[in-house]
């Protein structure tokens, strides 16, 4: 009801309405009908769909019912709709038709005029406020003509920390918050949609926020190289330094494709020695760290590496976990589909573990299918949506590999863990190989037996459950066992 009051501040007719006595009636109708369709259709789907559903108003025999997003009024009225209004005409047999309008947006005069591009950061979660709450407005970033845009989504709040980016993000924060130079460069390395780029756009964002007046630029090596090399074309170099030099803030992303490119190189070299020797922050990212960066030549490879090198390692099971679920939260929250089962979010991180960019690719999938076709997310629908990606994820792990890894790890020969022999130094890692062929790959468990030297489903069953158990209890196997699985996955 906060909605109603704020726009009936301005006079419209809500706040009317609320005392007049038709309209109470029909709330009193409205909560028994919203009884019946609870009694019928449990607690949770009555929840999804009816629980920001508001009475409007009657007329004509035309009841009137809001809500806040397009995609519920349209769910509710492809399976509803005869429903809630059989369950009226119980209370009013009056009534015709129901008709459902979607809740007026609100967002203040204020932030119309100003956001640029509203981030949907801080999204208000679906059950505690009717509409997607007004945005803070972000002032346009003051940054020279040639940077790149920066994505809203991209922020501090939007980014989810786990083991694999914590030093990265920590290093990205400190940097955004202090006014102070403390490292310079900062240099973020991972692998291809681990968030380097994510979390360079929250470091602007969020100087932006602290300091208005800071001059940032963002942009890809490969778009400085273009700059760089139409400068040189239209002899207007001059600019094109003057440019450079002058911002406080140099973010240059994926500097790896300037590798070879020896002008190109040296430019960025001056450039960038110029900023330091000012004291004006840089922040570099790239694929791999400074000293792996082939094709670009050594003094400035060295430099890179002077201030403080943070890399983002690959992602595991915990932070994809966390991620979809944000991920899927913000979905909801504007309305986009209904709640995504726990269910379906654990195997999409179990099984989607090359990169975020993918692993989001998937539940945008999953649910743009679900809300296309008009069915439930379900773990069969992801599993039949994502088919090609997962076989795709599959291939790259075999049941040898495996065992193979297992056995190197541990020290045991294959042989020996294949072999009948029950002593507790080959047969835990035998369970763990088990445990991990049936996690990562999609072998039927007597097929997992007799790749095993021919053993039983039975004792693959127990050894996945053994390992289960253990993973909760010891915590120097649940390193083991995640440990080989994230070597099995890349
Ligand atoms: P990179 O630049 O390392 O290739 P990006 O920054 O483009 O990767 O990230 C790819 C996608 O994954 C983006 O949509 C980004 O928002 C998302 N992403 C990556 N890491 C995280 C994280 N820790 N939390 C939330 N989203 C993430
Ligand atoms: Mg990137």
């Amino acid at each position: 009801m906060e909605n109603e009051q704020e726009l009936g501040s301005e006079g419209k007719l809500e706040k009317v309405e609320v005392e007049n006595p038709e309209l109470r009636l029909l709330e009193m109708q409205w909560h028994k009908v919203k009884s019946r369709l609870r009694a019928e259709l449990g607690e949770a789907t009555f929840n999804s769909w009816f629980k920001l559903l508001t009475v409007q108003g009657r007329a004509r025999g035309r009841i009137t019912l809001q809500v806040p997003t397009r995609f519920v009024r349209s769910w509710i009225e492809a399976h509803y709709l005869t429903r809630i209004l059989d369950y009226w005409r119980i209370e009013d047999e009056t009534i015709k038709r129901i008709d459902i309008d979607l809740q007026p947006e609100y967002v203040p005069q204020a932030a119309q005029t100003r956001v640029q591009t509203a981030p949907p950061s801080r999204l208000p979660s679906f059950t505690s406020r009717p509409a997607p709450a007004p945005q803070v407005a972000r002032a346009p970033i003051k940054r020279p003509d040639m940077g790149a845009p920066l994505d809203p989504r991209f922020t501090f709040d939007n980014f989810i920390v786990g083991k694999s980016n914590e030093l990265a993000h920590a290093a990205a924060r400190r940097l955004a918050e202090d006014s102070g130079v403390n490292f310079n460069p900062l240099f973020l390395y991972g692998g291809v949609g681990l968030g380097k780029t994510h979390l360079m756009h929250a470091i602007a964002w969020e100087i932006n926020n602290l300091r208005p007046d800071a001059t940032i630029l963002y942009l890809s090596a490969e778009k400085f190289m273009y700059q760089f090399v139409r400068a040189l074309r239209f002899k207007d170099t001059m600019a094109f330094k003057q440019q450079f030099r002058e911002v406080d803030v140099l973010m240059i992303d994926d500097i790896q494709f300037i590798a070879g490119k020896d002008s190109t190189q040296e430019e960025f070299f001056h450039t960038f020695n110029a900023l330091i020797d000012h004291n004006r922050q840089v922040i570099i990212s790239a694929d791999r760290s400074p000293s792996d960066l082939q094709g670009i030549e050594e003094r400035i490879r060295s430099r890179l590496g002077w201030g403080l090198v943070a890399d983002i390692h690959p992602t595991d099971y915990e932070l994809r976990l966390g991620i979809l679920q944000a991920k899927a939260d913000a979905l909801m929250a504007r309305g986009d589909h209904a709640a995504v089962p726990k269910g379906v979010l654990e195997f999409l991180a179990q099984r989607i573990t090359n990169n975020v960019r993918e692993l989001e690719g998937a539940l945008n999938r999953v649910v743009a299918y679900s809300s296309f076709v008009g069915c439930a997310i379900t773990l069969e629908v992801a599993q039949d949506v994502l088919r090609d990606l997962l076989r795709a994820s599959e291939r790259r792990v075999t049941i040898d590999e495996i065992q193979r890894r297992v056995a190197e790890y541990f020290n045991v020969r294959i042989g020996d863990m294949l072999s009948a022999r029950r002593a507790r130094t080959v047969a835990r890692p035998r369970q763990i190989a088990m445990y991990l062929s049936k996690q990562l790959t999609t072998r039927s468990l007597p097929e997992i037996g007799r790749k095993f030297g021919g053993r039983d489903h039975t004792t693959v069953i127990h050894a996945v459950k053994k390992i289960d158990q253990l993973r909760g209890e010891d915590p120097a196997l649940d390193e083991d066992v995640d440990l080989l699985r994230r070597m099995l996955e890349n």
